[in-house]
């Protein structure tokens, strides 16, 4: 299976900013064979427009949440069904600044993917991840494992059907810390242990948290680590690039 990188623009973004890293993107992807599947997750408002761009190039786009709502009365809301007439790839979940700053739980999580499983061909990019303090405690695991089966309680991952995880470690989010090679790679160990006692397998595992030109390598080299998760480093074409080609 190709590693897989996602660029995670957040709400970093406006719309024209977002349309023009879409462009400068498709510019100035290297005239090199591309060995990963790539993919970008703009916000909603520039969704479709980057959609267009990307469209035809070997770039493929999601969405950075939805709700597990059909379509229907739900202001604000952003249905499954548009993400997919968008002609979406991915739909992140529980990142944890949805968690933090929106109250997401992990029950909330549960619903999404299984709405996301039942209703659509999306693949979930299901995000997990400690607390430093919680690390600092010695609780990674068991925090990251009772994610993991609380998202999964009774969802039905159909045969065929994959779902990514995302290891984010909070505390590496967008603070130019990074977990180690060493550290993450025991945890995406124990992600893929984990859900092969749920009888989960053959997922791939993405490290998420300042991950850069620099480290990106490092990271992609550990045997469970399937791909990157980034946020930050996305904003740039040459940036996101050099982390593709790695
Ligand atoms: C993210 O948004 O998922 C992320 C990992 O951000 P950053 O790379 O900026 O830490």
């Amino acid at each position: 299976m190709h590693k897989l990188i996602i660029g995670n623009w957040k709400m970093a973004l406006g719309y024209k900013e977002s349309v023009t890293l879409a462009e400068n993107l498709v510019l100035s992807q290297p005239y090199r064979p591309l060995l990963a599947e790539v993919g970008v997750c703009p916000s909603f408002v520039a969704l479709s427009s980057v959609a267009n761009i990307l469209e035809g190039t070997a770039i493929f786009w999601g969405a950075q949440d939805a709700t597990q709502f059909v379509p229907g009365p739900v202001t604000g809301g952003t249905s499954l069904e548009s993400l997919v007439e968008l002609d979406c790839r991915y739909v992140i979940l529980g990142h944890s600044e949805r968690r933090q700053l929106f109250g997401e739980t992990d029950e909330l999580v549960r619903l999404k993917l299984q709405a996301v499983l039942e209703r659509t061909n999306l693949i979930p990019i299901v995000c997990v991840g400690e607390t430093l303090a919680e690390r600092e405690a010695g609780q990674a695991e068991e925090k990251v494992g009772g994610q993991l089966r609380a998202i999964f309680n009774s969802v039905v991952v159909p045969a065929g059907r994959e779902v990514v995880l995302a290891y984010e470690p909070i505390w590496a989010i967008g603070t130019g810390k990074t977990s180690t090679p060493t550290q993450a790679e025991a945890m995406h160990h124990f992600i893929r242990q984990f859900l092969k006692e749920l009888g989960i397998e053959g997922n791939r595992i993405l490290y998420g948290g300042s991950v850069k030109p620099e480290n990106a390598g490092q990271l992609l080299s550990q045997p469970n680590i399937d791909g990157l998760l980034v946020g930050g480093a996305s904003l740039s074409a040459d940036s996101f690039w050099s982390i593709v080609f790695a």
